[in-house]
């Protein structure tokens, strides 16, 4: 059965300090939670990984990095490889978030690249696609995910996709409050499964979590769960607060 799973990316925020406080108040929230094959992953910045690594270590909370270099290592000023990941016993990573795509330049071509240094440093991925509001108004949404997952995923073989964790975020949905619906959440979640299941065998689609992204919080979280395809949820606003993330993962 594939994972639940409710993952927080907290983007470009918390000091070292305010990391500690969130991850001791997400502890206490979560104290006596029953889960029930639910997975919840927080990715803090590069600066807190390895402590908030250290301090969730033994909980059922698991630590992702926000982004990776391509590159194994070298004179890359400023970037982060994985196996630098890894030696701070981080085994996840985002991997094609929105902004790092609209601020960063990444494409699907650099991405699919990343994808694979990830699986050879034996990284889970969660990798994050998604269409912006012209594409959506202009009923391009789906050739444009389509595009997407094909040119960074589909060169992988099926054992690959054991790692792999899809997250739909539609951008238009991203930070600005307005939430795709539930139905418009699980029909874009169907088409990737089946996208998935007409390239692999249909074990793979099976298996794939794929997760919403945009706009989640508390009070709309258990409608979208609800959809038979959403397997649970990327987080940004509201995973920076104990209580909104820890009502989202009880939503679940
Ligand atoms: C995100 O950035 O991945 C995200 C879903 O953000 P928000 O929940 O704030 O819309």
């Amino acid at each position: 059965m594939r994972a639940k799973i409710v993952a927080g990316n907290w983007k470009m925020n918390k000091t070292y300090g305010e990391s500690k406080s969130l991850v001791k108040e997400l502890k206490t929230a979560l104290n006596g939670v029953k889960l029930n094959n639910t997975r919840v992953i927080i990715a803090p910045p590069f600066t807190n990984l390895q402590k908030v690594s250290k301090r969730t270590k033994d909980t059922v909370i698991e630590v992702a990095a926000q982004n990776m270099c391509a590159e194994e290592s070298g004179a890359f000023t400023g970037e982060v490889s994985a196996s630098m990941i890894k030696s701070v016993h981080v085994d996840v990573v985002i991997l094609g978030h929105s902004e790092r795509r609209a601020y960063f330049g990444e494409t699907n071509e650099s991405l699919a690249k990343k994808v694979d240094t990830a699986l050879k440093n034996n990284l889970e991925i969660i990798f994050c696609f998604g269409e912006v509001l012209e594409d959506r108004k202009s009923g391009n949404h789906f050739e444009v995910v389509e595009e997407q997952i094909k040119k960074a995923l589909f060169h992988l073989t099926s054992d690959d996709w054991k790692k792999i964790v899809l997250a739909y975020e539609p951008v238009w949905a991203i930070g600005t409050g307005e939430t795709a619906s539930p139905e418009q959440a699980q029909e874009m979640h169907a088409f990737i499964r089946e996208l998935v299941a007409e390239r692999y065998i249909s074990d793979v689609a099976e298996e794939v979590s794929i997760l919403y992204g945009g706009s989640v919080k508390p009070s709309n979280a258990q409608e979208i769960f609800s959809k038979v395809d959403v397997d649970g949820g990327l987080i940004g606003g509201a995973a920076l607060s104990a209580a909104d993330f820890s009502g989202i993962i009880k939503a679940i």
